[in-house]
């Protein structure tokens, strides 16, 4: 008999999932809470562009939806810093300096994926259906839905509703696993520049950054060439600014050349939500080998390293690899699923809490950028031996854990080679001294 697999949640991950699954053969149902976003508006100030790198595609490739996706992209080459003052400093991201990560609309994604997903055999996508109840071990699921409650039945159930997750909340209901969510200390707003006489007010070839120390403003361009921006502020830092001077005020001081190009910053500033930052930590992500966790659900992150989605997008690709390595035996592929993945979503995790401090403050120091520009030097003398962190994050497959590892490795042997390099300045030194005595 064809199982019956209930994805909860058709954002990124329950939409790309639908399309893993389908291929196969199983039957699936997608339930969503919202209502179809392709025939409505996207939510006010919720992350409206992406930054898709290598992790992505490769799933996009996958299902053959790269191309598409990649159709609207806006390739961002490196990070430009905007100072208080003083000139614009731009950063390559990669050694070679023509690698870049992309900038896509996070509606558009989602869109493409549910199309995907719509079309392809055995999938059926429900919207307006709330996951509110769940018994993991009989596969019994209970939606709020328009009309009232409404019960399903599944052999599978996949949690893919984000962060906040439903089933997960169920779960820990149920005593299946244990949660636990690290807050950060930030806030998170998003303001728009529009485009100034029909072009890009900023360079859309990077991602702007105004790091400010203990807080920072980052912005995306979009296809339709506006760029949206984020502040990253301190908890409670947002309430001190409730008039139009007030807001004037502070920008022109902190964000000199925003005010031009934000006409709406006041409105936006009012009105736009402010957004929690976290880490979520979940033990363990699945119940009876036939409930489990996937994305965000699992496995929340910071946004600082733009892998969130990318990192979801590896978990759909490691689940269906676990379903071919096991014969479809999901009550084996849950648990090798979170074996194989739980050390890279916590090298991931880690490693986008440290790239706040980065981008928020190291960035606009001189140190910094030369210690960049040095180890980009090394990489290109050293093609594949030494390559950087961020390059090994953004544009490769390589697992984040294993990212980890070289990259410790890597700086030890630099730090070796350094050592002995003065040691050698050092005998050179002594040996001309003496020789002019
Ligand atoms: P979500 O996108 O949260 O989708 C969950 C879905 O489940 C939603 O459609 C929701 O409506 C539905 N749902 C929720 N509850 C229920 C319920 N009870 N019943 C039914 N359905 C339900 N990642 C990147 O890779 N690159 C970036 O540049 C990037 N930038 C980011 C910037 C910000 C400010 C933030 C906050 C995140 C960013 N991320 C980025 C992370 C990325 O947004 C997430 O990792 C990604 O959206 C996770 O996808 P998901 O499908 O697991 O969860």
């Amino acid at each position: 008999m064809t199982q019956r697999v209930a994805i909860v949640g058709a954002g990124l991950t329950g939409s790309l999932l639908a399309c893993f699954l389908a291929r196969r053969g199983l039957t699936v149902t997608l339930y969503e809470r919202r209502p179809d976003p392709r025939t409505g508006s996207a939510e006010r100030g919720r992350s409206i562009n992406l930054a898709i790198s290598e992790r992505g595609l490769d799933a996009l490739r996958r299902i053959g939806l790269a191309e598409e996706v990649m159709a609207d992209a806006l390739p961002m080459m490196g990070r430009m810093i905007h100072p208080v003052e003083g000139p614009l400093d731009f950063q390559p991201y990669s050694a070679s300096q023509d690698r870049a990560i992309n900038s896509i609309s996070r509606s558009a994604l989602n869109n493409a994926l549910l199309d995907a997903a719509a079309k392809a055999p055995g999938v059926e996508i429900v919207f307006e259906h709330r996951l509110v109840g769940l018994d993991s071990q009989a596969g019994e699921l209970v939606f709020e839905t328009p009309s009232g409650r409404v019960e399903a039945q599944a052999d599978v159930v996949l949690g893919a509703d984000g962060a906040g997750s439903a089933v997960r909340g169920q779960l820990v209901g149920e005593g299946a696993l244990a949660d636990d969510a690290d807050f950060l200390d930030y806030g998170y707003k998003e303001l728009s520049i529009p485009a100034a006489g029909g072009e890009f007010a900023l360079d859309p070839g990077a991602l702007h950054i105004w790091p400010r120390g203990t807080s920072m403003m980052i912005a995306l361009p979009n296809p339709d060439r506006s760029f949206t921006c984020t502040l990253f502020w301190p908890s409670g830092s947002f309430d001190a600014l409730t008039t139009a001077p007030q807001i004037e005020r502070y920008f022109a001081e902190h964000y000199p050349d925003l005010l031009p190009l934000a006409p709406g910053l006041v409105d936006d500033y009012l009105h736009n939500p402010v957004g929690v930052l976290g880490t979520v930590h979940v033990q363990p992500w699945q119940a009876h080998g036939r409930t489990a966790l996937i994305g965000d659900a699992a496995h929340a992150i910071v946004p600082f390293y733009g892998q969130g989605a990318n990192c979801a997008f590896e978990d759909v690709v490691e689940l269906d690899r676990c379903l071919d390595d096991t014969g479809g035996s999901w009550a084996r592929a849950l648990p090798l699923f979170e074996a194989r993945r739980r050390d890279n979503t916590d090298a991931i995790a880690e490693m986008a809490l440290a790239n706040f401090v980065e981008m928020r403050d190291k960035v606009a120091s001189p140190v910094f950028r030369l210690g960049k520009q040095l180890e980009h030097a090394v990489e290109r003398a050293l093609p594949g031996r030494y390559v950087s962190r961020y390059e090994l994050v953004s544009f490769t497959t390589t697992p984040y854990a294993e990212v980890r590892r070289r990259v410790r490795r890597q700086h030890q042997a630099l730090a070796g080679a350094v050592v002995l390099a003065l040691g050698a300045l050092g005998t050179l030194t002594r040996t001309v001294l003496r020789s002019r005595r």
